[in-house]
């Protein structure tokens, strides 16, 4: 009868068995081998503490500068919270008994500010395996949508279901608005992608053990769950939060009240009433107060301005411009722009409320026909001048680069 010829299971006991040369071997100890192997031979994904590059806040916030334009107390709340929570998971049981806590981080500002870069940014920064979710698709389990543990499925796609590796990564929970409690009433009728997902997704943020479908959806009834403890697993949520500076508003009305009240009120700032906000604001949006209290790190970004607009385009590590500069130089052709050309797609940006989002597309169109023809020409300079942007963009509607 066929037996693993390391560990003697026979093959009714093993989910897979494989044939060698003189003998056979069952996923068991496939995977026995393979922790082992990792041991040894170290693996290729950060996944010990002690090897983790662990940077001061200053420099986790100077590598943040790199690719990050702008949005200085995100990044340096941020810089601060990775750096305690990579430090709570290097902390050795003590005799103090002083258990520091998860600090998941929660970012409200508008779409297009930077909150997935900035979390993306910080995930390059460690190595650690990183995936973007949406929580819009979620939904209790038992609905038509994805169950809350699909959430860790792509990360441990990302970290090649290294499940340690997977343990210790980042995960950006975006659109965490959408599953708001509608209506103040909690009562009102089942509210499936409400409150419901909120408290799904508590039990992820505190840190349990969750059985994660490795294909991720439902569509495969049979495959059998991987354990995966998310503890030590850094929750980014991020959120536009639309409406938000009314809750604000109000509350500041509300508080400021009595002895010197005009005073402080004047110096509010109703042009960006996000940079207030507190956990209470979002509780008024429809977050029940346990998830808050699972985020307890809270920032807001900016919206960009005209300067930082132009600032993304050339300064980042990757800028934009540097890129397609880069390409060209790879058909040895030098790329320039006349001056005022990257100040003319700002203004496009703006006129057409794309944000930072819309950079990338306005450009893409700018540049098409050149990326196109160019090789094949025997030019080694080319220069997009005002009139040229202006005559590419004229041909494609803009509104349409708005739903993208
Ligand atoms: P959000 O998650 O806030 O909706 P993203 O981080 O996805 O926005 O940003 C959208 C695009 O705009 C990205 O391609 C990013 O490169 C660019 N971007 C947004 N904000 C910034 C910023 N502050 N600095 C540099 N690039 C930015």
């Amino acid at each position: 009868m066929d037996k693993c010829s390391f560990c003697g299971r026979t093959k009714k006991e093993t989910n897979l068995l494989i044939a060698g040369l003189e003998g056979h071997i069952c996923d068991h100890c496939i995977e026995q081998a393979n922790s082992i192997m990792k041991e040894e031979l170290g693996s290729k994904k950060n996944t010990s503490f002690d090897t983790i590059n662990l940077l001061k806040p200053v420099e986790i916030k100077n590598f943040l500068d790199q690719y990050v334009i702008g949005q200085d107390m995100a990044k340096k709340i941020i810089s601060v919270a990775v750096y305690n929570h990579y430090k709570r998971l290097m902390q050795k049981p003590d005799a103090d008994e002083i258990e520091i806590e998860k600090s998941n981080i929660i970012l409200v500002g508008e779409t297009g500010t930077g909150k997935t870069l900035l979390a993306r940014t910080v995930a390059k920064m460690l190595h650690v395996p990183f995936t973007i979710v949406d929580a819009t698709v979620l939904t209790e389990a038992g609905y038509v949508g994805e169950d809350i543990e699909s959430l860790l499925t792509r990360l441990l796609q990302n970290a090649d279901y290294d499940v340690k590796a997977a343990e210790k990564g980042i995960v950006f929970i975006d659109e965490i608005d959408k599953i708001a409690r509608k209506g103040d009433n909690p009562s009102i009728t089942r509210d499936v992608s409400g409150e419901g997902v909120q408290q799904g997704l508590l039990k992820l943020l505190e840190g349990s053990i969750v059985n994660v479908p490795p294909q991720g959806g439902r569509k495969h009834p049979e495959q059998k769950m991987i354990p995966v403890d998310t503890k030590n697993i850094l929750f980014i949520c991020g959120g536009a939060f639309e409406g938000i500076d009314k809750k604000i508003a109000q509350r500041l009305n509300t508080q400021i009240v009595g002895f010197g009240a005009t005073k402080i009120r004047d110096k509010v700032d109703k042009n960006n009433l996000l940079q207030y906000i507190a956990p209470q604001d979002l509780r008024s949006f429809g977050l029940i107060p346990e998830i808050i209290g699972r985020l307890p790190v809270l920032s807001h970004l900016n919206p960009l301005d005209r300067d930082a607009l132009r600032a993304i385009l050339t300064e980042p590590k990757n800028a934009l411009v540097k890129q397609y500069i880069k390409l060209f130089k790879m058909d040895n052709i030098d790329l320039t722009f006349e001056e005022g050309v990257l100040e003319y797609i700002v203004d496009k940006a703006i006129e057409f409320k794309l944000g930072a989002r819309g950079l990338r597309s306005i450009c893409e169109a700018i540049m098409l026909d050149a990326m196109f023809e160019m090789p094949s020409k025997d030019t080694s300079e080319l220069e997009i001048t005002i009139d040229y942007a202006d005559r590419k963009l004229e041909r494609i509607n803009l509104k349409v680069l708005r739903a993208s």
